[in-house]
């Protein structure tokens, strides 16, 4: 059955229909120029808290200094040792990974040596799960494993004690900045060898011109800031 509607009820829900249409199109001006950055700069649309544009973010990334030419020429350094200077920044830096790895059933914090030490160790207490150091070799005095792998700058190797993870545990990486992405590979091979299964690597900063996301085989990353040489 059709029904007719009085001209005047025509006009009022044709007016209505603009009001929507007026609204909606306001309200999609917040979201396009994430739109326009997610068509044309895939670099850009990785996991990292920067796109969510936490008001923290901004802090962190002002606090991180950066040193050219250190420890070779050509290498842009990426200094935490500022960002730890500013109790407020540090502790926003950890309160994010925090609110991210709380309640997820991570029983493994793997730091990589030396600044995941610094990053780790608190998200583990946090978090409620333990702290297992993958230090440089000849420093632990356990029995260990160990990972050769290849840096930005020079060649390396991770270890870590035999026994310090069980078959089965979830394990969250934990390091200050992922480069070309060898360090990561190699602490991701090490908990995987002893059975651990790897639920994210995190770290404070990401270079993503040296594409290290994408030797992770599809292990998430999740990084606070980026840093562009451009
Ligand atoms: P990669 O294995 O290439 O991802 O390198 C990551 C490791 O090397 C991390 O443990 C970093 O601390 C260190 N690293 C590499 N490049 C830099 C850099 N430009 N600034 C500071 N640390 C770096």
């Amino acid at each position: 059955m059709c029904v007719s509607l009085p001209t005047h009820s025509l006009s009022l829900s044709l007016s209505i229909n603009i009001l929507v249409l007026f609204f909606s199109f306001l309200c999609s001006f917040p979201i396009l120029p994430c739109t326009l950055l997610k068509l044309t700069s895939p670099l850009i649309c990785t996991m990292s808290a920067y796109k969510d544009q936490d008001p923290r973010l901004h802090g962190i990334k002002t606090k991180i200094r950066v040193v050219p030419n250190f420890p070779k020429s050509g290498i842009m350094f990426q200094d935490i040792t500022t960002l730890l200077l500013d109790p407020k920044a540090f502790k926003d830096t950890i309160d994010l990974f925090v609110e991210r790895y709380k309640g997820k059933n991570i029983s493994v914090v793997a730091g990589i040596e030396a600044r995941g030490f610094i990053f780790g160790p608190p998200i583990a207490l946090a978090i409620g799960a333990k702290f297992v150091p993958l230090r440089k070799p000849k420093k632990l005095p356990g029995k260990v494993i160990s990972q050769e792998y290849i840096l930005e700058y020079g060649r390396d190797c991770i270890e870590m004690h035999v026994g310090a993870v069980e078959p089965g545990e979830r394990a969250l990486v934990v390091d200050d900045l992922i480069a070309t992405g060898g360090t990561l590979c190699a602490a991701m091979d090490l908990l995987e060898r002893v059975g651990a299964e790897v639920v994210e690597c995190a770290c404070v900063i990401e270079l993503p011109e040296l594409k290290g996301r994408e030797r992770l085989n599809g292990k998430p990353l999740y990084v606070l800031v980026e840093y562009m040489e451009i």
